[in-house]
């Protein structure tokens, strides 16, 4: 399947509403399904499509990523009982009082006190997956934050309580979660994968 890339759909935003542009929709040609005598029984319909997927509240945090920052939500409301908490992931509103969480930068917390609360590697990924395989998966932990978050070890070898510092793709960021990934302390830069910086 191809996608032109001049008439590829690309949407913004203009008075507060969607304006999509150009294409959204990808048909190719379709493949006959036989049976063993050579029988018609059906036939494939490969398609595309582009989701046109919003961040919401979340907005910020892939935006921050692609700059090499961190952010957190804290609960400020002074009524609630768990005011003062961090959350890492980024949670808009506070699970406790539902109320908007703050924004909090985080990042010189995260590469002076991060450490691996636990791990996985796995060998089978998802469809669309783009690191490389096997995949080791680190539970990150940050001093102060009452949530773990779930991310990708690209450079050492996992171990519980091992430190880990964040790195970026700064340079041509994709606005996703795969924008941020973990390397064990100590790491040069010029070891890092292409497009990333510390
Ligand atoms: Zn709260």
């Amino acid at each position: 399947m191809s996608c032109n890339k001049e008439d590829q759909g690309t949407v913004k935003v203009v008075n507060g509403r969607y304006k999509p542009s150009g294409k959204f929709h990808y048909p190719a040609p379709n493949t006959p399904i036989r049976d063993e005598t050579g029988k018609l029984l059906g036939i494939t319909n490969p398609r595309d499509i582009v989701h046109i997927h919003s961040y919401g509240g979340e907005a910020i945090f892939f935006a921050s990523m692609a700059e090499g920052k961190l952010v957190a939500s804290r609960c400020d409301n002074p009524n609630c009982e768990t005011t003062g908490s961090i959350y890492m992931p980024f949670r808009i509103h506070c699970p406790d009082c539902l109320m908007k969480n703050t924004v909090v930068d985080i990042t010189d917390k995260a590469k002076a006190n991060a450490t691996v609360y636990s791990f996985m590697t796995t060998e089978r990924t998802g469809a669309f997956n783009s690191l490389p395989t096997p995949i080791k998966f680190v539970n990150v932990e940050f001093e102060g934050v009452c949530t773990i978050l779930m991310g990708a070890l690209i450079r050492g070898e996992p171990r519980m309580g091992m430190k880990v510092v964040p790195i970026f793709k700064t340079k041509s960021p994709d606005y996703i979660i795969t924008d941020m990934l973990w390397v064990a302390e100590g790491t040069q830069e010029a070891d890092l994968p292409e497009g990333y910086t510390f």
